[in-house]
């Protein structure tokens, strides 16, 4: 009889790890995406799509669907599925394991402004910056857009639609990741003295290694909180808590 596993998606990982297990016939692997995009990017696999409706739901499903184990791969910004995650475990006794790539860390010489949400970094640039890169994704920009005394690099995988009414702004269209000769040239040619960014984890950062590099500030958000359940750093890691 097969185990059945839960991936709740939203990560490159979430992607690997159905691509990892989807030729293992002692398990029947389950990827869900909370479906916000038009066009997403499938696992491989048998793939579901929508909210379960809270935590109560999530545990219906469990239930129903003999899920014996979740895996929780959503967004490390996405605030909620995670403690919906982890309830809707604890009311049926279905192991769940956390996958996300470790937070960056501060390093030597960082002038890192730690926030918790983008009202608070607007409050920080607002107060000490000219010129800033901001990377925060094109629906976040609406808390920086009253800042008219500020020039901003607005850089985004998609054009802002709408954007809003910035008084100087100019709009970089760019997929990332970026090699840090080319995010030092931006910074230095762009007169650029402050990023604003989420703090994604992962590998080390170019714009923030060329941050440092030249003394720049960087506003920087934080993760929401996450309940405390088991974690996985890396899909290898992952798998190991699967097993054979
Ligand atoms: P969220 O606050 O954690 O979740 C909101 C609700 O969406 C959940 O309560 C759940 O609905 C549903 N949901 C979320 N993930 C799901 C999944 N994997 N499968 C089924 N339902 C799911 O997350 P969010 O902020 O709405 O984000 C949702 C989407 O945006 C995800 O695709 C995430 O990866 C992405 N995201 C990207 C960023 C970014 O910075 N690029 C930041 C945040 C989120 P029910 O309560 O009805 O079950």
């Amino acid at each position: 009889m097969p185990r059945n596993l839960l991936i709740l998606g939203g990560i490159t990982e979430a992607r690997a790890l159905a691509r990892a297990l989807v030729e293992r016939s002692d398990l029947r692997v389950i990827s869900s995406l909370a479906g916000r995009t038009g066009n997403p990017h499938l696992p491989v696999g048998e793939v579901r799509i929508g909210g379960f409706g809270g935590a109560d739901g999530l545990a219906t499903y469990l239930r129903d669907n003999c899920i014996d184990a979740v895996i929780d791969c959503t967004h490390p910004f996405a605030a909620r599925m995670g403690w919906n995650a982890a309830k809707g475990c604890a009311a049926t006794g279905v192991p769940l394991l956390r996958l996300e790539r470790p937070a960056w860390m501060r390093q030597d010489g960082d002038a890192w402004d730690e926030v918790e949400d983008w009202t608070q970094a607007a409050a920080v640039v607002g107060a000490q910056s000219r010129r800033v890169l901001l990377a925060v994704g094109r629906q976040e920009l609406e808390p920086f857009a009253g800042l008219d005394r500020i020039w901003f690099l607005i850089r985004s995988v998609e054009a802002p639609d709408p954007l809003p009414p910035f008084a100087q702004a100019e709009i970089l269209l760019a997929r990332g990741p970026f090699p840090y000769a080319s995010e030092r040239e931006l910074l230095t040619t762009r007169h650029i003295d402050t990023i604003v960014c989420k703090n994604s984890g992962g590998p080390a950062d170019a714009k923030l290694a060329a941050a440092r590099a030249l003394g720049l500030r960087v506003v920087i958000k934080n993760r929401p909180p996450r309940p405390h359940t088991p974690k996985a750093a890396s899909v290898a890691e992952a798998l190991s808590w699967l097993g054979d």
